[in-house]
């Protein structure tokens, strides 16, 4: 397996429009790239792949890999995975990286198949072990009771996804340049088993791993009803709504809205945290968030302890008073 080479990043777009937060992973392939010896390159499949490269390039990417077509305008899995598999085969490389979002899970897992390797699932630890120089993947394990490394020794490349901002973001520096590598990939539309019939726009308009801001609610909230009022502040802020496992497992809120240890890892500008007590589960998906603001009617609530603003309170008077004064603010 001596002719595999380098560490490359998927790069994500949505009908051409770039997911930026893609090119977070630049910054550990870049680590793992210096341990190994190698590059940190990426590859993007578009029907217009250029400008992506070229801004792959300014995060950091030494080389990237481009196939430009048609058939590449909208997001499928099996049209890309072809795609992918194909650059794979002519190029080789050693370590490949996709955030875990749904395009990186279902992108890596059919790419996976198609190239007949293993694939490490929502890695939060990323490092190469220094006698194989094998890629070493942590990831929560049992529900979230242990942290597990995996290593896979036996095929390449070794394909991982990556939970979302766990990963410092590169800065972004246009005086940098990659070298772009154009690829061509044919698919012929008879060979694919699906076709995209249309989007349809989620009920939580904002993404919650992307969000700035993102309004929690925990089991504080005492009903499913509770999380309008929630809703109402993070549509004034243009926020997400996330949720404690408490919530969730009460059956207010969508599991997809879960924050913490077994649910998604956020960094917003601000979380608010409603009725959210602050258990070290909780508190290991969004401690790393720029400001945290806690509202909870008991004063001792360990989650005050990492509040960078305390409001003791019940939220049912509390919430719908700050929607209005934001109103007020924002001229909404
Ligand atoms: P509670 O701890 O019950 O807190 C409710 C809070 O609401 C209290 O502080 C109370 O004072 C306050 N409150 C009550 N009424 C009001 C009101 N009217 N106004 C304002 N405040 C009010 N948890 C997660 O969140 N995410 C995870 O990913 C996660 N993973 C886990 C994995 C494992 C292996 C285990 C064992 C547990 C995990 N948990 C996770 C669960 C975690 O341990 C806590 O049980 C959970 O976070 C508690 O949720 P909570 O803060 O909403 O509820």
């Amino acid at each position: 397996m001596a002719d595999y080479n380098d560490v490359w990043v998927y790069i994500e777009h949505k009908d051409g429009a770039l997911s930026p937060m893609s090119f977070e992973l630049l910054g550990v392939a870049q680590t793992l790239a210096g341990e190994l010896g190698s590059k940190a390159c990426a590859f993007v499949i578009a029907e217009n792949a250029d400008e992506m490269a070229k801004e792959a390039g300014y995060y950091g990417a030494s080389k990237v890999y481009a196939i430009n077509g048609s058939s590449f305008k909208t997001f499928r899995p099996d049209a890309y995975s072809k795609a992918a598999a194909s650059l794979i085969n002519n190029y080789k490389p050693d370590i490949i990286l996709y955030r875990s979002t749904t395009q990186g899970l279902e992108l890596s897992a059919a790419t996976a198949a198609l190239v007949d390797v293993g694939l490490g699932a929502d890695a939060i630890g990323l490092s190469i072990d220094s006698g194989s120089k094998t890629l070493k993947l942590t990831r929560a394990a049992f529900g979230g009771s242990y942290l597990a490394t995996y290593m896979n020794e036996k095929s390449k490349p070794q394909m991982a996804t990556v939970r979302p901002k766990v990963f410092a973001m590169p800065e972004r520096d246009a005086s940098k340049s990659a070298e772009i590598v154009k690829d061509s990939f044919a698919v012929a539309e008879d060979d694919l088993r699906s076709k995209v019939a249309q989007f349809m726009q989620s009920e939580i308009a904002v993404n919650l791993v992307e969000a700035d801001i993102i309004v929690s609610g925990g089991r504080g909230m005492g009903k499913a009803e509770g999380f309008a009022v929630i809703k109402a502040l993070a549509d004034v802020l243009g926020g997400a709504v996330g949720a404690s496992r408490a919530a969730v497992d009460s059956g207010w809120i969508s599991v997809e809205q879960q924050v913490g240890q077994t649910g998604k890892t956020v960094k917003p500008k601000i979380y608010i945290a409603c009725g959210i007590s602050g258990a070290i589960q909780h508190l290991a998906g969004m401690r790393t968030s720029d400001c945290i603001v806690a509202i909870n009617k008991d004063a001792e609530a360990p989650i005050f302890k990492i509040a960078s603003y305390a409001i003791v309170g019940d939220y049912n008077q509390v919430v719908p008073k700050l929607v209005d004064e934001f109103k007020k603010k924002l001229n909404k």
